[in-house]
């Protein structure tokens, strides 16, 4: 029998899915959640006691392992144990991933304390980009800064992970899904046959991130030293000057710790529109002709249309775009706005087809795109638990 738990942690929330991996399957066996959690240790105990009264599990020792999505850690990568050494190393990132890293911290911690004896195994989102060319994941930065950790990290692995997997399923190269799979194996060694296939993911949802993929490895992604980076997010800013914060602290005399609170909680669609970090309000707020609500929904498309544009120039062009996530999933006009006008560069989209996709796969690109358009819907969880169960069997 070999069950793990995937839990998903934030700062009100906590998502699991329970996974059976018994007999060599691959069973997504149970799911739930908890929104507007005030107490996690209390949201933790229901979530084992659901899972108990469902006759999932028999009580925690049932768990072969429970699996963390975790953020990122100083000096730690990959699919990892989670000792102390980890924790503490979470812990040294945690002022870079201020909305993350704490509740995952404490949900391990409290997890350590529920299940005692369950080995705790965590995925970092960093994992995903470990063979990305230097050159695009480092700033211009003096040495030291590097060494300390100043660099592109990249993050939303599990999910883009997941989407070099399927979608080389759904276009006929299961070569290049073998070698997506196997990249925390061996590296991206697995070899492919010819030619390349050059995807670009987009993962739209609370937060955003854009990948450029080739043949199953990363080459990028738009996140940079920290989760609050590149695209604009629903409340956390995207990429900014950084001289904008030093100008904001000494003309305006914000403190630091405000200036911070402001970038992740009060920026992104949320500052843009002045209405709401959620897109399906900003949205309606835009169909009744509010000006600000249009132009947050406008500078999300054009952010996503600047990256995928530099990964499409990166890869030599694309053989698929891919849109996953809350929004990428269900939010068809954010589709038409970002794919629009792009016939020149082999990218066309069907309307109907587009209108019609949510929240299942679906191709949306017209028969005449040379760029097949599809929705992915992301199962980070799966990848998480694929990992954990990998490093159970090797350690
Ligand atoms: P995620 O981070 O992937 O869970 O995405 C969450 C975001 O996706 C929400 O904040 C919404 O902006 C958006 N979203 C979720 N469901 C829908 C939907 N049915 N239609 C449009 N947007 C949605």
């Amino acid at each position: 029998m070999m069950k793990i738990l995937v839990a998903n942690l934030g700062s009100t929330s906590l998502k699991y899915r329970l996974f059976d991996f018994s007999n060599g399957g691959e069973k997504m066996v149970s799911k739930g959640g908890f929104e507007r959690v005030t107490d996690h240790s209390a949201a933790i105990e229901s979530c084992l006691a659901d899972l108990e009264k469902g006759g999932f599990i028999r009580g925690a020792k049932d768990l072969a392992a429970v699996g963390f999505k975790a953020v990122m850690a100083k000096g730690v990568n990959g699919c990892v144990r989670l000792d102390a050494k980890a924790l503490e190393a979470m812990e040294a990132f945690s002022c870079i991933t201020p909305a993350h890293n704490p509740p995952y911290i404490q949900g391990i911690k409290l997890f350590a304390k529920k299940a005692p004896g369950t080995p705790l195994v965590a995925l970092f989102e960093t994992a995903f980009y470990q063979w990305a060319p230097e050159a695009a994941m480092r700033y211009a930065v003096p040495e030291a800064w590097f060494k300390a950790g100043v660099r592109r990290w990249g993050f939303h692995g599990a999910s883009h992970k997941f989407i070099a997997e399927r979608s080389a399923e759904l276009l006929g190269r299961n070569d290049v899904a073998e070698r997506a799979r196997n990249l925390y194996v061996d590296g991206g060694k697995t070899p492919v046959k010819t030619p390349n296939l050059r995807v670009i993911s987009c993962h739209l949802g609370g937060s955003s991130s854009i990948s450029g993929i080739l043949n199953g490895v990363a080459i990028g992604n738009s996140l940079g030293m920290s989760p609050q980076s590149g695209l604009p997010h629903n409340d956390r800013v995207g990429d900014m000057d950084a001289f904008a914060l030093p100008f904001l602290m000494r003309t305006q005399g914000l403190s630091l710790d405000e200036a911070e609170r402001l970038m992740c909680k009060e920026a992104g669609l949320k500052g843009l529109s002045g209405k709401s970090n959620d897109i399906r309000d900003v949205a309606e707020g835009a169909g009744k002709g509010d000006e600000r609500c249009k132009l947050a929904l406008d500078v999300l498309a054009h952010n996503a249309r600047h990256w995928i544009g530099s990964y499409f120039l990166q890869l030599n062009g694309a053989d698929a775009l891919i849109f996953t996530a809350g929004i990428g999933e269900n939010q068809a006009s954010m589709r038409e706005a970002i794919c629009h006008n792009l016939d020149n560069l082999g990218i066309v989209l069907d309307p109907a087809a587009n209108a019609k996709a949510r929240a299942q796969e679906a191709v949306i690109s017209s028969a005449d795109s040379r760029v097949k358009i599809m929705v992915i819907p992301t199962n980070e969880e799966l990848v998480v638990a694929r990992e954990v169960k990998r490093q159970l069997q090797n350690n």
